[in-house]
């Protein structure tokens, strides 16, 4: 028997994305739960092996065919597929405050981030550009060609149920790839209702096939797609300690790898910053998705001439900050995505006062239904192993320096490299930031936070967050297999580095 969708708002919003259908009862599947009441929202299939062997054949069956449409026809497809996404970009935002716990304006800004991606990658569609080389050869021309590369994998995490893909999967469709979309378990329906929108607009345009999903609760479905030299690229987001683990396992294989994993980005503020500025944008970075985004402020560097007008400021504003029903347009902070992630919290929040810290803010859990906290501020040491590490919760840990390099050295000691900001309005400073003895991060903000990326960029991070790029500038070469072409139009063989390579008779 299907479990039967709680709320009406539950329901009715499944329907306006036509995948109440795809929901099953709960001894066919695994649970989708709404983290802002802890209760079912339905249950969806479990892919199979033979799911897995007939996703990874439909992917390959349709590359040969979809790779020989030009470019530009496939951006029609994609354009079509932004299209769908405008139309339904309500209910689709709806559904991932729903099944995530964002906040509405949040769910909404998810789908606007895809029909971003759309358009841009539309437009590339007609930019895939080659270079063309200047031969050392006398009648000879080179030139590179970017070639669609194969089926892609991707693998995407909770926190970003919708965009990520569209980040991998539409760049990756006018490259003339295939793909197949292993999510998180966390966000089944949303990923249901993205793929019902990509299927539709691939039908539309004759690339039935290129879009493959597979909904998966435990490691098996990643860990098999992982390990496939059928799927030349994988494209994984999520947590570094996965992470790591998939970039070996595809290395392996002579795979390639995009990684996109765990941040632990820090802002520094100075005695010359706009205050209001900074405190706006690190409200924003540390406390919105409930701290659950990659990009999330999770450190604040603070010059000790501000630290304590500064530091009051911001407990003020947390104090401000509403944290409840993430579909009510007054909050500001949903809950954590479910109990694991709230006992995460608790556990980071009493070994930093073990460690001696702090709570200037919060610490503490909302009661319950729902996996709320209180957006939290611990004075905090930078070395200590909960500030090394990223925990996926609204805890940003404060920090104060005296001398501007030394702030540099805080923002760089962790593992990880994704994001940083510096607020300041001192020249000097802000060069030394983006100099290369500066920010060691894939990510840099001069007075502006550390999350909320746009799309033009390419996004992602050193270190321990991966190395990899993805969505604007050139990240589209990811997807794509370049070759090296050398044509020679002379009657000559002229070889590479003036060697002559003559039998006798002919010297
Ligand atoms: P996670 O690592 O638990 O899971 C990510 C994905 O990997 C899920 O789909 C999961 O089912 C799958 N998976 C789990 N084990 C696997 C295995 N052995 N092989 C293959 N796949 C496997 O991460 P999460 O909790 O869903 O997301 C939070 C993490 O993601 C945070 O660390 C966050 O910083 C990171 N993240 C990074 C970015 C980025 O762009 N850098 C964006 C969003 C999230």
């Amino acid at each position: 028997m299907r479990h039967p969708v709680g709320s009406a708002v539950e329901r009715e919003t499944l329907a306006r994305l036509g995948i109440l259908d795809a929901i099953c009862g709960a001894d066919q599947g695994f649970a989708s739960e709404n983290p802002a009441t802890g209760k079912v929202l339905a249950h969806v299939r479990r892919a199979t092996g033979a799911d897995f062997q007939a996703a990874l054949d439909a992917a390959r069956a349709a590359f040969p065919r979809w790779r020989d449409v030009p470019a530009p026809r496939r951006g029609a497809m994609v354009r079509a597929l932004g299209e769908a996404l405008r139309r339904h970009k309500d209910a689709l935002g709806t559904l991932i405050a729903l099944e995530t716990g964002k906040i509405k304006a949040e769910g909404d800004g998810e789908v606007q981030e895809m029909i971003d991606i759309a358009d841009f990658a539309v437009g590339l569609s007609r930019q895939l550009y080659g270079r063309t080389m200047a031969s050392e050869r006398l009648r000879h021309r080179m030139y590179e060609q970017w070639l669609p590369l194969g089926p892609v994998g991707v693998i995407t995490a909770f926190n970003f149920p919708a965009a990520v893909w569209a980040w991998n999967a539409l760049i990756a469709a006018v490259c003339g790839d295939s793909v197949v979309w292993k999510p998180s378990p966390k966000a089944p329906l949303t990923a249901l209702a993205v793929h019902r929108l990509a299927c539709a607009a691939a039908q539309q345009h004759d690339a039935d096939g290129i879009f493959g999903l597979l909904l998966a609760d435990g490691q098996e479905t990643g860990r098999a797609m992982v390990a496939d030299a059928r799927l030349p690229l994988i494209s994984f987001t999520g947590s570094s300690a996965v992470g790591r683990d998939v970039a070996q396992a595809v290395a392996g294989r002579f795979g390639r790898c995009l990684l996109e994993c765990s941040g632990n980005n820090a802002v520094i503020v100075d005695e010359t910053a706009d205050l209001d500025l900074a405190l706006r944008a690190i409200l924003f970075g540390a406390v919105g998705t409930a701290g659950q985004r990659c990009t999330t402020t999770r450190r604040l560097l603070l010059q000790e001439t501000v630290y304590d007008e500064f530091v009051a400021r911001l407990v003020a504003a947390y104090g401000e900050v509403c944290v409840g029903d993430p579909l009510l347009a007054s909050t500001l902070m949903g809950p954590l995505i479910d109990e694991a992630a709230r006992s995460a919290f608790v556990a980071a929040v009493a070994e930093a006062e073990a460690c001696g810290g702090q709570v200037l803010y919060g610490g503490r859990l909302l009661a319950g239904p729902g996996w709320f906290v209180r957006p939290t501020l611990v004075a905090a040491e930078n070395h200590w192993p909960v500030v090394q590490r990223e925990t996926f919760a609204p805890i940003l840990y404060v920090m104060r320096w005296r001398d501007f390099g030394t702030a540099l050295a805080l923002n760089n000691a962790v593992p990880q490299g994704l994001s940083s900001a510096l607020f300041s309005r001192d020249l000097r400073r802000a060069e030394a930031f983006l100099a290369a003895a500066g920010s060691d991060c894939g990510i840099a903000n001069l007075n502006l936070g550390t999350s909320g990326a746009e799309i033009g960029g390419a996004f992602g991070g050193e270190k321990d967050s991966g190395g990899g790029r993805e969505a604007g500038s050139d990240a589209w070469r990811a997807y794509m297999r370049r070759q090296t072409v050398t044509i020679n139009w002379g009657a000559d063989l002229p070889l590479a580095q003036g060697i002559e390579f003559l039998p006798r008779s002919e010297s």
